[in-house]
């Protein structure tokens, strides 16, 4: 069985004390919460990954990377690599995000360098995808998702994907309120599925946790989170809420 998984990406957003707030307050409304099926996740901003990391010792919750660079060491100024991450004890790291491929020009072919150096430092990865509003409108969605995935991922054996969670994000449905449909997310994760199947098999496509982004909100987790080939989801806005989150953390 796959494990359910609630990630909350907090962006640019919370400084130090506002980190060590929420943490406390995520810490504290998942307690009593049965987990036995979900992972929570959070991922705060690089500075204060080392705090969070600390204050969520003998918690639940696991604290993962927005983001890293896929070069060991060297001249990079202002750059972080898997084995800083890993150091100060991060085991996942997010790459891929729409918001990095747009802004920062991350390309298929730089992210298939960096899932190589996450994997090769024993570094769990959540990888991103989604296609952008255009894409939907000329129907060319799967088109767009499988190229995705196939050009970061797809050079990788089948054993990789035991560290690999893929999480779908619709680029139109990001911070605008605008969700996919359930069965347009159950659609497109059963389209993804199906690549993995004809690709590695359906022994590990069935393995392979597959999230959605997009929009999620304590008002629409629970019926998105009831399709069968939606794992869980990678929340934004709403993350940044204990409130929020908690609630999307129970709806499953
Ligand atoms: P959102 O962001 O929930 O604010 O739409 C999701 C994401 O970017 O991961």
């Amino acid at each position: 069985m796959r494990k359910h998984i609630v990630a909350g990406n907090w962006k640019m957003n919370n400084d130090l004390k506002a980190t060590k707030k929420l943490v406390k307050q995520i810490r504290k409304s998942i307690k009593k919460a049965d987990l036995s099926n979900t992972r929570v996740i959070v991922a705060p901003t690089f500075v204060n990954l080392a705090t969070a990391v600390k204050r969520t010792k003998k918690s639940k919750i696991e604290v993962v990377a927005q983001n890293m660079h896929q070069a060991s060491n060297g001249a990079f100024t202002g750059e972080i690599s898997a084995k800083m991450l890993k150091s100060i004890g991060v085991k996942t790291v997010i790459l891929g995000h729409s918001e990095r491929r747009a802004y920062f020009g991350e390309t298929d072919a730089l992210l298939a360098e960096k899932v190589n150096a996450a994997l090769e430092n024993k570094l769990e990865v959540i990888f991103c995808f989604g296609e952008e509003l255009s894409d939907r409108k000329e129907n060319n969605q799967e088109g767009v998702v499988k190229s995705q995935i196939k050009n970061a991922l797809f050079h990788l054996d089948a054993d990789a994907f035991k560290n690999i969670v893929l999480a779908y994000e619709p680029v139109w449905a990001i911070g605008t309120g605008e969700t996919a449909s359930p069965e347009q997310a159950q659609d497109m994760h059963a389209f993804i599925r199906k690549t993995l199947s004809d690709k590695y098999g359906e022994e590990v496509a069935n393995t392979v946790s597959i999230l959605y982004g997009g929009s999620v909100k304590p008002g629409n987790a629970k019926e998105i989170f009831s399709k069968p080939d939606v794992d869980g989801g990678l929340i934004g806005g709403a993350a940044l809420k204990a409130e929020d989150f908690f609630a999307i953390v129970n709806a499953f």
